[in-house]
């Protein structure tokens, strides 16, 4: 069984971003480390090297889409245990749409061969659209499951997940291959070992561009059909705070009351 995760490098939690006028973002983190491994992404990348550790999957392939960057975030995935890792990047593929992006990937999917699993996080930190997954097994025509929060099965050319609903859970049985994206609850992150860093930092890692794929549909700029047309803050929120001083907590709470009811609030 093949593995394909994939993966997205973002800004890390902590970075502070700003917006300059012509839209454009930047972030930096004072604590050194403005990039990091998308974090659902890590929930990704475990399950897929539990599917090597426990259902006998024997490629477990890290693919992202971006720039040179982010061959950092790929370090990291082969240093948690990935056999393999692919970075896709060429300038026409800049300022494409998640139908853009899913078209890349699709295509370099198809270019590895003989995958019966694809992996994601549910989304990604900075973009957040979480549909990339899906339009993925749309371009693939792979059946996409969707918040898998176990994966209970994998034999005779079908899987069994769990899926988690708002209001429970489900386990759903489909033949492969398929696209998974994968919640919080599927599992605990590894760290990477010592081991893996330093072989990790060693690997050569190959680099895909345009005319190495046959993206179907085209992607970059020219092809999306979405665009940004503006970036904005929102200007932090103001407020007052006023302490309620009073002899008793009975006071203090009626007075807190008092001042509810003026503003309309109950
Ligand atoms: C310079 C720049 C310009 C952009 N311009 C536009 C624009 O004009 N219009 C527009 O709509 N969007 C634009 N984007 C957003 C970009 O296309 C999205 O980030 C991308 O489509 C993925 O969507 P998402 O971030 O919402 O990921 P989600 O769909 O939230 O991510 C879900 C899962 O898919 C994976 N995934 C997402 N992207 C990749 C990837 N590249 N490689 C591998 N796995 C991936 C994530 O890691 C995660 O596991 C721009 C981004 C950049 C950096």
């Amino acid at each position: 069984m093949k593995v394909v995760v994939c993966i997205k490098q973002t800004p890390s939690t902590t970075a502070v971003l700003t917006v300059d006028a012509g839209g454009n973002v930047k972030w930096d983190d004072p604590g050194g480390k403005p990039n990091v491994l998308n974090p659902w992404d890590e929930y990704a990348v475990e399950e897929g090297i539990r599917l090597k550790e426990n259902h006998g999957a024997t490629d477990v392939i890290v693919l992202t889409a971006g720039s040179e960057e982010s061959q950092e975030a790929l370090k990291t995935s082969l240093a948690m245990g990935c056999t393999e890792a692919i970075l896709v990047a060429d300038d026409a593929f800049t300022g494409s749409d998640t139908t853009g992006t899913a078209r890349i990937l699709a295509a370099a999917i198809s270019k590895v061969g003989g995958v019966d699993v694809a992996v994601f996080g549910k989304q990604a930190i900075d973009g957040d659209t979480g549909l990339t997954p899906m339009q993925v097994a749309r371009k693939l025509g792979w059946t996409p499951l969707t918040y898998v929060s176990a994966i209970k099965e994998v034999d005779g050319g079908k899987i069994t997940v769990e899926r988690l609903l708002d209001d429970g859970k489900e386990t759903v049985t489909a033949v492969l291959p398929v696209v998974i994206s994968v919640v919080k609850e599927i599992n605990e992150p590894r760290y990477p070992s010592l081991m893996g860093i330093r072989k990790a930092s060693r690997a050569e890692i190959p680099t895909w561009g345009a005319g190495d794929l046959a993206v179907a549909g085209g992607a970059g700029a020219a092809a999306s059909k979405v665009d940004w047309t503006k970036i904005y803050a929102i200007p932090p929120r103001v407020g007052n705070v006023e302490m309620i001083t009073a002899d008793t907590v009975e006071e203090q709470a009626r007075i807190l009351a008092d001042k509810l009811f003026e503003e309309k609030v109950i």
